[in-house]
């Protein structure tokens, strides 16, 4: 059960104690505090965990502070969408808004390799008044012998570049706790000319204890893969580890799973899944349709899968499009042979557009419809 308290309630104040003490005296109930402060109000989030069914929602409203109530199914308890719940589905950053009816467009380098590549794909973006982005500074390979990302020597150059640019969020993948205090030094080192979503990939999405250190900053919004081979329950509960530990500024990314039904594809398409995840979760949901598909092949009519994928997530509403681009892909040190070519970045962008305006078409029918 979670009690959502007035806003600007403030833990000084007579009530809230009241109220605290009051918690404190249910036997077989445990509370967590959840605290959001937005640039206007604070709001302030109490979670019953425990035996809360003998709990009356009538009851719990009567007591000081409490503006609503909402009874929680047990799954995905933060993250999750429960009925009569009126928690936002989505957050700021960086004067980013991410959330289940917005869409931002994530297209970088897989993995960063020079400077000039860095600066190639970051000129483009702002040329075509892009924002975001996505490059690869840690990146965990199959192979011990691949290259394994140029860590956090190049963090001080692709955040410096960003800021000239004027990118405001990089997608960057995580695999360890030191590589959150390297991008953390390096922002701070660089005067913060960024902003980080944090990623977690599909190779650590149940790696618990990386989930609850990231989870336990407020920092950087993260980024979860979805894991290439468990269930979607269980992915979301790793995305409900982050938010249990405190951030629930989590956007859970769909990027193929691991099975040959889907060949000649990389990964199997789940894109099928993104109004399932916004069904069940509040979480703005993330595609990728670089590593779900893994090349450069495209159809008959000429549109590559890559391509024909993304258009597929975005008229089924996806919030957020992770994209693998380089300048020059023969010379690209990690997944060259599926990123897009700099040429191709305002056909692209033009793409997604026609996909989201005719997903908002087919929201605005529905609408009708169920008027009618
Ligand atoms: C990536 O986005 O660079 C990546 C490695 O993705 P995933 O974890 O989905 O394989
Ligand atoms: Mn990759």
């Amino acid at each position: 059960m979670i009690l959502i308290l007035e806003s600007n309630t403030s833990q000084q104040d007579e009530d809230y104690k009241q109220l605290v003490t009051f918690l404190a005296g249910l036997e077989g109930i445990q509370t967590r505090v959840h605290i959001e402060r937005g640039t206007e109000q604070v709001l302030t989030e109490i979670y019953l965990i425990g035996n809360t069914k003998m709990l009356e929602v009538e009851d719990m409203l009567a007591l000081p502070c409490v503006e609503r109530v909402v009874r929680v199914s047990e799954e995905y308890r933060i993250l999750g969408r429960h009925k009569d719940d009126p928690r936002p589905s989505h957050f700021e950053y960086k004067g980013v808004r991410f959330g289940q009816d917005t869409l931002n467009v994530f297209a970088g380098l897989c993995a960063v390799s020079n400077a000039q590549h860095v600066e190639g794909m970051l000129k483009a973006l702002r040329d075509n008044g892009q924002v975001c982005t996505r490059m690869g500074a840690y990146k965990p390979r199959t192979s011990p012998y691949a290259f394994q990302g140029h860590g956090k020597n190049c963090l001080p150059m692709v955040f410096d570049l960003a800021g000239k640019y004027g990118i405001k969020v990089i997608a960057m993948e995580i695999t360890h706790e030191s590589h959150l205090h390297e991008i953390q030094e390096a922002l701070h080192q660089t005067g913060s000319p960024t902003g980080v979503m944090l990623q977690i990939g599909t190779r650590n999405t149940q790696n618990f204890e990386l989930l609850k250190i990231v989870g336990r900053q407020q920092e950087f919004p993260v980024l979860l893969k979805r894991g290439f081979g468990i269930t979607l329950d269980e992915s979301l509960n790793a995305a409900e580890y982050l938010a249990s530990e405190g951030n629930r500024n989590v956007v859970f990314g769909l990027r193929g799973m691991k099975t040959n039904m889907g060949d000649p594809h990389r990964n199997f398409v789940d894109f099928a899944h993104v109004p399932v995840v916004k069904r069940l979760t509040r979480m703005p949901v993330c595609i990728d349709p670089s590593h779900s598909v893994g090349s450069r092949q495209a159809s008959p009519d000429g549109i590559l899968d890559v391509m024909h994928v993304t258009a597929q997530g975005v008229l089924a509403g996806a919030n957020m499009v992770l994209v693998d681009f380089h300048p020059e892909p023969s010379r690209a040190l990690v997944d060259g042979p599926q990123a897009l070519l700099i040429k191709e970045l305002p056909y692209f962008l033009e793409d997604v557009q026609i996909a989201r305006e005719a997903y908002l078409k087919r929201v605005a029918l529905q609408e009708k419809f169920a008027a009618s």
